[in-house]
């Protein structure tokens, strides 16, 4: 740390020393001019300088300026007292009324600047401590080096209760965990609400960190019923925490805020248990995360960004049925990055949507030309993220892109995953339908990768089901896999879908999925992704 500077604390005390000194050479000129020039309005602005100054305290530090001033206060009281006793004169008395009235306005005043700084750091829903007030009292500990955990924990499902329920649902359901949190962190820390469903504990040092959160946990997830319009609802919680300690992990507490909430995302993505401790390979991941979200940018920005399309085959006549555009970066250097690596990064924040439309466009732009020939009909397949399909202006985008490249929307298909259902199911839902209204394709990629309910699947009007390579890998060693493919088949066909498998190696898996009526193939075994002239050729060859 900065142990060169002068600390805060230091500052603090240099500013109250300071202001005694003045207050109390105050104090001594206002008794030398009483006793050489008995002027007494000179005297009444010596005073109101000598209350301006105890202000002054209590404003940097309520508690300390307070307990300065007062007893300055006093000491000038007993003094201008003791001149009224021991002289026998009234002369002072007019001091003494101020001196009184001063010392009830600093109590007072005390009061009010109490209450505003304690209204500045406390959240109005919870009654804990806010954002603020937890950086001050992470600010405090950090300088006195006491060592201390922080628990980061977010409410994982609370969004569905806000959604669902309704807001005031969700206000008495926040309630009602802040006081659980409260009563479980009794002498063992602080809790903290900096955002809408994100809670920071600040855990004493000497306290096993995973063993509290882990029992924290348990109690957030217990049962929390809610009263409604004469009924009651009953909520469940999965909450997730990560964990960061001072001083081994950082020494600020901006890094030790992001660390947990590193920690915190890492349980939550990999539900490999709801506790995660920040670790240096997180650090690491961190670091990388960094690196390639700058690359997407650069990519973006000098065109480091191209695409490749896989063909995709019917599968009983080995016709083009079209492409899958994949994205492909190449950076200055030469390098690949593989889309593996930074479509994740990028659809961590909002870098995915400018992606999504450099593709969209690309690939429209790519193909208008020969899309649009006599005798030539292909699907052109685009990867679209769950963000941009749970977006409210999503269709317009698509529609404008379509116009601009005067591009047929029947020989275009947006692919989704299963993920567009986990935020927006209602918007994803309106926008899939508006889509196959204008007439585009849709298609729902990597089926049997993901975990949500069939009643939702069942809402969505698509087009195609892509059954994930994971599922067809090794399909004619492993004969209860092949039942299970055969069943996601027929369970396409029942949607009123065609299916199509991604990721088949060779012609026993084509062969297999043949007799078990999967409609189409994409895989190595057929073709790799293809540059764009050799698919365009592809796509001439068929049509004549
Ligand atoms: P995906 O959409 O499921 O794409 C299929 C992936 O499987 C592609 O990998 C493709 O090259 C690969 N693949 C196809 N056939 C075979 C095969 O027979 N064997 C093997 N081992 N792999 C095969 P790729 O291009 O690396 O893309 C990975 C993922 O990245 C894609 O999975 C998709 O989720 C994402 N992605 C790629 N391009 C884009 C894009 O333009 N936009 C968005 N949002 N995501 C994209
Ligand atoms: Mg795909
Ligand atoms: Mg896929």
């Amino acid at each position: 740390m900065n142990s060169g500077k002068l600390n805060y604390k230091t500052k603090i005390n240099i500013f109250f020393v300071f202001m005694a000194f003045l207050y109390l050479s105050c104090h001594f000129w206002m008794g030398y001019f009483d006793r050489t020039l008995p002027v007494a309005p000179f005297n009444g602005v010596l005073m109101a300088v000598q209350f301006a100054i105890c202000l002054l305290m209590i404003r940097k530090d309520s508690k300390k300026g307070y307990i300065v001033s007062t007893v300055l206060m006093t000491i000038s009281l007993i003094m201008m007292t003791s001149n009224i006793i021991i002289r026998h004169v009234l002369s002072p008395l007019p001091g003494v009324c101020n001196m009184i009235i001063y010392l009830f306005a600093l109590f007072f005043l005390t009061k009010q600047f109490e209450y505003r700084e304690k209204d500045a750091i406390t959240d109005m829903l919870t009654g804990l401590t806010n954002r603020r007030g937890l950086f001050q009292q992470l600010d405090k500990k950090i300088i006195a080096q006491e060592p201390f955990h922080i628990i980061y924990v977010d409410l994982g499902n609370f969004k569905f209760i806000n959604d669902n329920y309704g807001h005031i649902c969700g206000d008495f359901v926040m309630m009602t965990l802040a006081s659980r949190m409260k009563q479980e962190m009794q002498n063992k820390g602080t809790c903290s609400r900096i955002g809408g469903d994100e809670f920071v504990i600040v855990l004493n040092g000497d306290l096993e960190p995973g063993k509290v959160a882990e029992s924290l946990l348990t109690k957030l997830g217990e049962k929390i019923t809610v009263p409604m319009e004469g009924s009651t609802i009953d909520c469940y919680l999965t909450s997730y925490a990560g964990i960061s300690s001072f001083p081994k992990d950082a020494e600020n507490y901006e890094d030790l805020l992001k660390y947990a909430d590193i920690a915190m995302y890492k349980a939550l993505r990999e539900h490999k248990g709801r506790i995660s401790f920040f670790s240096k390979e997180m650090h690491q991941t961190l670091n990388r995360q960094v690196e390639v979200e700058k690359l997407i940018k650069e990519a973006l920005e000098s065109g480091f960004f191209y695409l490749v399309y896989q063909p995709q085959y019917s599968i009983h006549n080995k016709k083009l049925r079209g492409f899958e555009a994949l994205l492909r970066m190449k950076r200055s250097d030469g390098v690949f990055v593989s889309p593996g690596e930074f479509i994740p990064i990028a659809e961590n924040g909002e870098l995915i949507l400018s992606i999504d439309d450099f593709v969209l466009n690309r690939a429209m732009n790519d193909f208008k030309d020969i899309v649009n020939r006599e005798g030539v009909d292909f699907v052109v397949s685009i990867n679209i993220s769950a963000k941009n399909i749970g977006n409210n202006g999503f269709v317009n985008k698509v529609k404008t892109i379509i116009e601009q490249n005067n591009f047929p929307a029947k020989n275009l298909e947006i692919e989704i995953t299963e993920y567009c259902l986990v935020d927006s199911v209602d918007i994803a839902i309106q926008n899939i339908k508006e889509l196959r209204a204008m007439g585009v394709k849709v298609a729902l990629d990597d089926f049997g990768t993901g975990y949500s309910s069939l009643s939702n699947l069942a809402k969505m009007p698509i087009n195609l089901l892509k059954i994930d390579k994971s599922l067809v890998d090794d399909i004619e060693k492993n004969s209860k896999r092949r039942e299970f493919v055969n069943t996601v088949i027929s369970l396409g066909h029942q949607m009123g879908c065609e299916v199509i498998s991604e990721g088949v190696e060779n012609e026993t898996q084509v062969d297999i999925l043949n007799a078990d009526h999967c409609d189409f193939v994409q895989g190595f075994v057929w073709s790799k992704p293809l540059e764009l002239d050799t698919a365009i050729d592809l796509a001439k060859e068929e049509a004549s």
